[in-house]
């Protein structure tokens, strides 16, 4: 039983997932004096720390999203490098989430607990790929722990969207799409399908688009949607948020085809809720063949489970032999889909 005594070291608390010997938490929901965070997602990256260890690329996102006066001190940490906090060696580890995502990796008295943060293990030319290390205790995201969910292969929903073009060269199509990972996959993956137009982004989306070129991630020509309304965008590619597809913002476009991107469009109630005319099934989390492959692959024998659907995942890490439980950590939502 290796993993028996971890939760003595690592527990959540009303603030967040702490680790006592580091004094450390991860992705604390209220500010901490000393913070790990896992990637730049609303939900896991919040202002008002004393110290930040993130990666390089998590700490540019912050910076963009929250102000250079985000933390204290920000402490960049290379994937793979490891940094002693007061006798825990502490590890980042590439999550596949979205540009800079990391598992943290911990190690305190011989034992190895992994928290995961958001991840996916599906190819996404825009960040590093998922690493599996094996460890005692795994901590895992569930935001998708349903056995209906079961995404699709994000290339061919882009060949979906290029077909829908070509078939309506005189519509604008209106793509909505999270700004923080979504957004740029969606244009990568445009990019490599060989389109080379000029991809038109609301002003939400700029700088963020900006940041992952800045960083490397080549996007092609995106620009802000022109202000003059009379601007022709017909046969026009336009991403923004999902709510401003739904709003007046959609209005100056010229009989737009609605698309939105998310591992929601799964479900069809969500579909018929958000009013698109082409759901486009891609995302930027596990679904439930990826999280249990995941979670076995870390042969932890320990599983914790947190922001999601607990129960469905605990139930089955359960009926197939390994000790699961849901951990209630406050602060986290839907907001990374
Ligand atoms: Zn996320
Ligand atoms: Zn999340």
């Amino acid at each position: 039983m290796r993993a028996a005594g971890v939760d003595q070291w690592l527990y959540p608390t009303p603030r967040g997932l702490y680790c006592a010997p580091a004094g450390v938490y991860i992705d604390p929901a209220r500010p901490v004096e000393r913070a790990i965070v896992t990637h730049g997602h609303s939900d896991h990256a919040r202002p008002g720390n004393g110290a930040v260890l993130a990666t390089a690329e998590t700490i540019e996102i912050m910076k963009v999203r929250l102000g250079t006066e985000a933390a204290g001190r920000f402490e960049p940490a290379a994937y793979g490098a490891t940094t002693n906090l007061d006798g825990v060696a502490v590890r980042l580890v590439p999550a596949g989430h979205v540009l800079g995502s990391a598992q943290v990796v911990l190690e305190w008295n011989g034992q190895r607990a992994v928290v995961s943060g958001d991840y996916k293990r599906s190819p996404d030319p825009t960040c590093a790929p998922f690493e599996v290390v094996p460890c005692d205790v795994f901590v895992t995201e569930a935001t998708f722990a349903l056995p209906v969910f079961r995404h699709e292969h994000a290339a061919s929903e882009i060949a979906r969207l290029l077909a829908s073009m070509r078939r309506n060269p005189d519509r604008a199509h209106l793509v909505g799409a999270y700004g923080l990972g979504k957004c740029q996959r969606v244009i990568r993956l445009v990019r490599e399908a060989g389109y080379d137009a000029p991809i038109y982004l609301h002003g939400a989306h700029l700088a963020i688009t900006e940041l992952y070129a800045k960083l490397g991630v080549d996007l092609g020509d995106c620009r802000a949607v022109p202000d003059d309304k009379s601007a022709d965008l017909a046969g026009a590619l336009v991403i923004g948020p999902p709510s401003a597809i739904a709003d007046r913002w959609s209005r100056r476009f010229p009989d737009p085809v609605t698309a939105f991107a998310s591992g929601w469009m799964r479900i069809k109630g969500r579909v018929r809720q958000s009013g698109v005319e082409l759901p486009l099934v891609i995302s930027d989390h596990a679904d439930w063949p990826e999280l249990i492959s995941t979670i076995l692959e870390t042969s932890a024998e320990d599983v914790w489970v947190t922001h999601g659907r607990e129960d469905a995942l605990v139930y089955e890490l359960t009926r197939r032999g390994l000790k699961a439980r849901a951990l209630a950590l406050v602060g986290f939502d839907e907001e990374g889909e």
